[in-house]
Formats: structure tokens, sequence, C-alpha cells
């Protein structure tokens, strides 16, 4: 930001929790300064949506990009807008080749399927990977992915590579060519459903409720034999599908381990507790939330990436200011609030 011209302010000890110091920030050109100072941005780049508090110290007319969990939350945009706001959603960008590097859906997913599994090998009180020893032989652990994301192929990928024996499902076709790509077994109803189950945007659709039956029915089978299950499933806008029930858990070896990477919500586990690990017939469930703040370090090196390269394409470079450019799709994709209105069609505004 200072190469593009742009004067940094950083609120004190924002990096703490990365080992980030504010001597760190203070060497790279920023300064460091009070949560009041905030007053004085023209951009404001958060890591969530802002509070009413904080919305109070912001500017009229700033540009605040965060990530704003906008369903279901129409109230707090509304508030962003009467503020006089210029709000953009992180979570809204488009999965198109130009946006890649400002995805912060996959690379804070990509983060939450790693430390999912280290979560899960932590709890399991055995081994992950097969042991065959003079003392005796230790099995791989069975380790089972429901939604096959980006959350998803990298939790595959991370309990492969602790020697998990790994299978997977989705509702998505092209989910199962990548799931196999990853070495594991790819287990899913695969009617004429699922294969119109993708949407445009690449995301899964909601599933009927006889598809959802047919899976609960594949799964409970499965679900029986697997010592970890962790589970991804999303459906943009809506709660999470429910895919593993108190039935199925108690099918499960006593000891076993469900993480539902989903909890935030409304969890795809029956049984599951936001921020908590608690034991639901025998399994512990471990429903942490932020996961991807577990790592923290890393989650806010792609985040603080994700955030620049985006506010990048509103710096004019020639008079070092920041333009909003209301005909961008990337724009258009992401801003709720702008001239004290709300402009995001899928908030109840008319688009500008
Ligand atoms: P997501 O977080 O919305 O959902 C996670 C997974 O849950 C998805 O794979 C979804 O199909 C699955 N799911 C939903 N309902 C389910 C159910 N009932 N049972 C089982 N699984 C269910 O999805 P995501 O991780 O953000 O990724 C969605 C797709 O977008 C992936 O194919 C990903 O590779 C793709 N993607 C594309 C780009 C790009 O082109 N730039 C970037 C990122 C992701």
């Amino acid at each position: 930001m200072k190469a593009l011209g742009l004067d940094v302010l950083v609120e004190a000890g924002a990096g703490l929790a990365s080992r980030i110091l504010d001597a760190d920030y203070e060497a790279a050109g920023a300064r460091i300064v009070g949560p009041e100072e905030a007053k004085a941005a023209d951009v404001v780049l958060k890591v969530r949506r802002p509070t009413t508090a904080e919305i109070s110290t912001y500017k009229p007319g700033a540009i605040v990009i965060a990530t704003m969990d906008p369903y279901g939350n129409e109230a707090a945009i509304a508030e962003m807008a009467k503020a006089g706001l210029t709000a953009f959603a992180m979570e809204l960008m488009p999965r198109i080749t130009r946006a890649q590097s400002m995805d912060i859906l996959s690379s804070q997913a990509n983060l939450a399927g790693y430390q999912a599994v280290i979560d899960a090998a932590y709890e399991f009180d055995r081994a992950m990977p097969m042991m065959m020893t003079a003392a005796g032989t230790v099995p791989a652990a069975k380790v089972f992915v429901m939604g096959a994301g980006v959350a998803g192929l990298q939790a595959i990928a991370t309990a492969r590579r602790l020697g998990a024996a790994v299978s997977a499902t989705d509702v998505r076709p092209a989910a199962k060519e990548q799931v196999a790509s990853l070495g594991a077994k790819f287990i899913a109803v695969e009617d004429d459903e699922f294969k119109a189950a993708e949407t445009a945007g690449g995301y899964a659709k909601e599933m009927s409720k006889e598809y959802q039956a047919k899976q609960a029915a594949l799964v409970a089978d499965h679900i029986a034999k697997q010592d970890i299950v962790i589970t991804t499933a999303l459906i943009p806008g809506r709660p999470a599908p429910r895919l593993v029930t108190r039935q199925m858990l108690s099918a499960m070896k006593t000891g076993s381990v469900a993480v539902d990477l989903a909890v935030e919500r409304g969890g795809n586990i029956e049984g599951s507790e936001a921020g908590k690990v608690v034991e639901v017939e025998g399994v512990k469930v471990i429903g942490y939330l932020n996961v991807p703040g577990r790592i923290a370090a890393s989650a806010s090196a792609l985040y603080a990436k994700n955030l620049f390269t985006f506010l990048e394409t509103m710096v004019d470079k020639e008079t070092k200011s920041v333009s909003v450019n209301a005909e961008d799709e990337l724009v258009k994709a992401t801003m709720l609030t702008h001239g004290g209105s709300v402009v995001h069609p899928n908030f109840g505004g008319a688009a500008v």
C-alpha cells in the first residue's frame, strides 16, 4: 500500500495474534493509532463486519472492506448504509479468474480444511497412519470427509498425508474426479439430481427431500465404519444441510471424532455446538468457531493478500486516490451499500 502511495494507519496490537508486532508495521511505513483514529480513514480494511460502535467512528463516505456475513444480517447492512459507508462483502467475490487472488472463501476454507484434520487428530486417541511394529500393528484411521469443496479437498489431502484411509462425498459431480485425484474413495448417490446439482457459480444447490433421504441411507452404512468424520457442506445463503444424525453418530465406535466445519451456519452434525467440543452418543464432536483463526498467522497472510489485491483495483496510481467504479463486475458483485442506500440486489437493494 505504501508503494501505491497510500498512507496506512494500523490499529495498535492488530497483528499480535498473528505474531506481527506494531514495530513491524512501523518498519513497513505504517503509523500505529488508537481505534478512534479510524475517523481519518478513507478506506477501512477489517476481518469482520464493523460493530455499531465501530461504525460510529468511521467517516461518512468511507469504504469498508471486510467479511460481512451478509445473509440474515440485513439490519446490520442497513446500519452501514445509514452511516453513509460504502461497504464491500469479500465473501461475495465472484469466482472468476481475475478475482482468484481476492477469494477469501478459498483462502480461508483451505486453511480450515487443514486445521480440521489437525483438530481431529488431537482429539483422536489413536494414531492416524498404519504402523506395523514388532509390538503389533496399529491400523490406519478411517476418515470420511462430507462436502468436497475447497475445505473438504484440503482435509482429504491432509488426512492422506497423515496416512489415513480417506473417503469423501459431495453432491456436485465435479467433486468425484477431484476426490479421486487425491487418492480418496468417492461415495455418493449419483442420480439425475446429482448430475444437475452444481449452479453456474460452482456452488451446490439445496437438494430435495428425496435425495437427502437416499444420501442419508448411504451415509449411515458408511459412517458406522469410520473413525473420523469431517463435514464441510455449505449452500450459499441457506442454512447448512444436516448430514449426520445422532443415530448415525451412535453407530460409530466409541472414541470416534467428528468435526463440524459448518457449525457457524447451523451445522452439518446433529448435536454439534458452536465453539465447543462435546460428546454426542460417545463421539467427540468438534464445533470450533473461526477455524482459520486457529492458525492465525497463515490466515492473516492470505486474507491480507486477498484484501490488498481487491483494494488495488480501486487505486488510481496517478492521483494516489481511491475510487469505486460501479461498472466493475467485482464491485457489482460485492458492494452492499453506497450513497446512503443498500445497493446489493440480494439484500433488498436496487443495484447502482
Ligand atoms: P462451499 O463452501 O459452498 O460448500 C462446501 C462443499 O459442500 C461443496 O463442495 C458443496 O458441493 C458441498 N455440499 C453442499 N451440500 C451438500 C450436501 N447436501 N451433501 C454433500 N456435500 C454438499 O463450496 P466451496 O468449497 O466454496 O467450493 C465450491 C466449488 O467452487 C468447488 O468446486 C470449488 O473448486 C469451486 N471454486 C472455484 C473457484 C474458481 O474458479 N475461481 C474458486 C474457489 C472454488
